[in-house]
């Protein structure tokens, strides 16, 4: 048994000030507020916040190491970058590539989701729309069919979580009902959708929305798009890269209102570059120059590549545009948790949950993190 007192420790039911939480192993044994049991030691926090681990539901790579393309081991260094800085549950998210290409990294990161490393895979193509392809290589989108993701989903093992599909092309929706049918979370994104159609997915099966906003039709007052449609069905949860690149911190405030804590996501899209020096990287088959933190298409500088932030740069930027740190909690850990099916696992300081959270400073840096209630190195 661990003790770790004296916290501002945020709990679905408020922040405890001061908390503390009993750990048992790897699971969360207790948490309560005041003075805990005199009984153990105790690791004395000193004030700082205890929020649960952040779960990443979208991510390309890290560290300089990346889930697109390199070895098992370069995908492990990718993921241990996270873990480290907060974000203890990812997924692994694949940018469209070839059909042989996808099938192979799917079935490699399915073996680092057999080990834990990851809690599965997200395919982030190829069913999208070139129309609005973003940093996607539009060469290798196909339109959906329900064979090729009955492949995909095969090569994957039982580890695909979510598939992001646009909803207007010519076989979406049986590949929505096959995806939904086999316990895949659908996403809409990277879609030229028009609030009918999406609305139509919606009726389908999707339950999700990959980057609203970005890689998707405008949300015009009279004709909504998939932006409206995705933010005003209650069963619908959206991703937002709230890193002050992707969006503005009005349309963050305005999208934390409509959608609230249960059903914002934030996630960090991040790719290689998070965490490294501006330079030149890969997404995918697609060559990326950073600077100044942006990530942009070589071939193409008005598209924004990924992002060059960790779920806790994300999480740090939405509490500065505004949100309460409970509610940043939800959407950075407990309702992606829900998303992913995790929620009897991690996603909140909760009794019998896993040990994941991370101790931040006053300003959200994270000061420590612990994973399966082991502390991991910090960077
Ligand atoms: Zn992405």
């Amino acid at each position: 048994m661990l003790l770790l007192a004296g916290g501002r420790v945020v709990t679905p039911g408020g922040v405890l000030h001061p908390g503390w939480i009993r750990l048992a192993g790897p699971l969360i044994d207790a948490v309560g507020s005041g003075a805990p049991d005199a009984q153990l030691p105790a690791v004395d926090l000193h004030g700082q916040w205890v929020l649960p681990g952040f779960v990443d539901a979208h991510v390309h790579g890290g560290g300089g190491a990346s889930f697109t393309e390199g070895t098992s081991d370069q995908a492990r260094q990718a993921a241990a970058f996270h873990h480290g800085r907060g974000s203890t549950t990812i997924l692994a998210s694949l940018v469209t590539a070839p059909l042989a290409d996808l099938e192979a990294r799917a079935g490699l990161l399915a073996g680092l989701a057999d080990d834990g490393v990851l809690a599965g895979l997200h395919l982030e193509g190829p069913f999208l729309s070139p129309v609005r392809r973003g940093a996607q290589d539009p060469r290798h989108m196909i339109a959906p069919d329900v064979a090729v993701f009955e492949r995909l989903h095969a090569a994957a093992r039982g580890h695909l979580r979510v598939i992001t599909v646009a909803p207007e092309l010519p076989g979406a929706l049986p590949v929505i009902r096959a995806a939904t049918r086999a316990g895949v979370t659908v996403a809409v994104g990277h879609t030229d959708a028009t609030a009918e159609v999406a609305m139509a997915a919606i009726d389908a099966g999707a339950t999700h929305a990959t980057h609203l906003f970005n890689g998707m039709r405008p949300l015009h007052h009279r004709e909504p798009g998939a932006v409206g449609a995705l933010l005003d069905r209650d069963e619908v949860t959206c991703e937002l890269i709230a890193d002050g690149v992707h969006v503005d911190d009005i349309v963050v405030r305005l999208t934390a209102r409509a959608a609230g804590p249960g059903r914002l996501v934030l996630v960090s899209d991040a790719m290689a570059a998070a965490g490294m020096p501006d330079g030149s990287y890969q997404l995918g088959p697609q060559r990326v120059t950073v600077a100044g933190g942006v990530a942009r298409l070589v071939d193409d500088s008005a598209s924004i590549a990924g992002s060059t932030a960790t779920l806790a740069d994300v999480a740090r930027h939405a509490l500065a545009a505004g949100l309460p740190v409970p509610d940043v909690a939800a959407a950075a850990s407990t309702t992606p948790a829900r998303v992913l099916g995790l929620a009897g696992r991690t996603g909140a300081l909760s009794p019998g949950l896993a040990a994941d959270l991370l101790v931040c400073d006053d300003d959200f840096r994270p000061r420590a993190v612990m994973r399966h209630g082991e502390w991991l190195a910090q960077p």
